[in-house]
């Protein structure tokens, strides 16, 4: 404890992959010689999906209370309005500006550390960093597949963008984002940034942020071959950075948001505005194939004012409070969800309320449940973003048109990432991933 106290951290670098489950740290052979400690690290909280896990990192805090529940949520108050991902983000910052959040890139800056941030998904560069609050930040813009490089200092902004055009780096160009190619570029930017922006300085906390895992994992299926040589690639990535002379002494931690479960039955809702049905896809090997249509019978249309569908669990929000008896029997029964439910909120054991409690915010839902181990909710709005389409009725392809992994449930192998650490810190019990604010923030202090 005194050693951890009495020395200051010069150069933190937080590494956070998407999708890192806690399995996949036994890949991580070439970077043996920069990891002094692997832990088991517990969400804790759900739903574990990228964007409230990011921000439990980054703030400490669980989703009750940075209220970034998923990349969208239903807000009670302004029925019937769900909330996108840019008012949410408002909402945190807002929180971290009035001083009832704390955000660690901020405090970091705030104490005089130069912070730098490389994301390959913008939302997570977004939820580790907070731009008035970071020296640099490059992203790549969704829209366009380049990289945008922002910063608060013009020192650092032109100078970067020209070396990124030099060494070709400005756009991503493989065709998708389930590529490991796509960790290779967010790395390549990285070196930039370490080799162009860090030089002298001192102190600094760096975070990169690599999304790629996380498509593959979806696609392909997180015991997939195309994930296990993702990982193994992302192996060389992290060693050649961390090899870089410029990061000689630092201490570097790698993490994950959530882990990932692979699907066999994958059920979606016809339309999110007024939905009607269920769909229920079941996998028989590569192919899906329709098994099962839970129409909304109208009674339950009408208790309803809001369904997400958030991976791992569905929740709803309910326009009469005294239908919830209605509702939790039509959840219950084998006509209505049942048979996909492992749980709904009346029978929860007393591990899983805890996990709900640190999770519980206006904005969660009334009444939720939790799916079967190998089941998974979609959102529609996903398939129109992402290259899997949803022909209704047909058959549908294992890993081209319907993704095969899935998180956001409150099962093991979502909510469980490694933390590894480069050097020692004093030994806890049990890890959460809360705790790696905390612990960045006691080797800055
Ligand atoms: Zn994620």
């Amino acid at each position: 404890m005194k050693a951890l106290k009495q020395r200051k951290v010069k150069k933190l670098l937080l590494v956070v992959l998407d999708q890192f489950r806690y399995d996949y740290a036994s890949y991580l052979k070439k970077c043996r010689n920069y990891i002094s400690s692997i832990k088991l690290c517990d969400a804790n909280s759900i739903p574990t999906m990228t964007e409230s896990m990011h921000t439990n990192i980054s703030t400490g805090k669980y989703p009750g209370k940075h209220e970034i529940i998923s990349d969208s949520y239903y807000d009670e108050r302004k029925k019937p309005s769900l909330i996108p991902f840019p008012s949410m983000y408002q909402n945190l910052i807002s929180l971290i500006d009035s001083g009832e959040i704390n955000f660690l890139s901020r405090l970091a800056y705030e104490k005089g550390y130069l912070v730098w941030c490389v994301g390959g998904k913008p939302k997570t560069a977004q939820l580790l960093t907070q731009l008035e609050a970071c020296n640099v930040r490059v992203l790549r813009d969704v829209a366009t597949n380049k990289a945008g490089v922002q910063s608060i200092h013009r020192r650092f902004k032109k100078p970067l963008e020209k070396v990124i055009d030099k060494q070709n780096l400005r756009e991503y160009r493989a065709k998708k984002l389930d590529d490991p190619r796509l960790d290779l570029w967010v790395a390549n930017l990285a070196q930039v940034v370490i080799n162009n922006v860090l030089k002298d300085a001192s102190p600094w906390l760096g975070i990169i942020a690599f999304p790629a895992l996380d498509y593959i994992g979806h696609t392909y299926g997180p015991a997939s071959r195309e994930c296990i040589t993702a990982i193994k690639q992302l192996d060389k990535i992290l060693f050649n950075i961390f090899s870089n002379p410029d990061l000689n002494d630092a201490f570097i931690i790698i993490t994950g948001d959530h882990g990932c479960r692979t699907i066999k039955t994958a059920i979606i809702m016809d339309e999110e505005k007024d939905p009607k049905k269920f769909i229920v896809y079941k996998r028989y090997a590569d192919m899906f194939v329709v098994e099962d249509e839970i129409p909304i019978g109208s009674l339950i249309r009408k208790a309803l004012s809001h369904i997400i569908l958030d991976g791992g669990m569905i929740r709803f929000w309910l326009q009469e409070m005294n239908s919830i008896a209605r509702l939790v029997e039509w959840l219950d029964s084998a006509k209505g969800l049942g048979k996909y439910l492992a749980k709904i909120c009346s029978s929860l054991e007393k591990s899983d309320l805890q996990i709900i409690e640190h999770s519980r915010h206006r904005n969660f839902g009334e009444i939720f449940a939790l799916a079967e181990e190998d089941v998974a909710f979609f959102r529609r709005e996903w398939f129109r973003a992402s290259r899997w389409k949803i022909t209704q009725g047909e058959p549908l392809v294992a890993g081209e048109e319907m993704p095969l992994g899935e998180h956001g449930s409150i099962w093991e192998e979502d909510r469980y990432v490694p933390l590894i650490l480069s050097q020692k810190i004093p030994e806890r019990k049990s890890y959460e991933n809360i705790d790696i604010f905390n612990i960045c923030m006691k080797l800055i202090a």
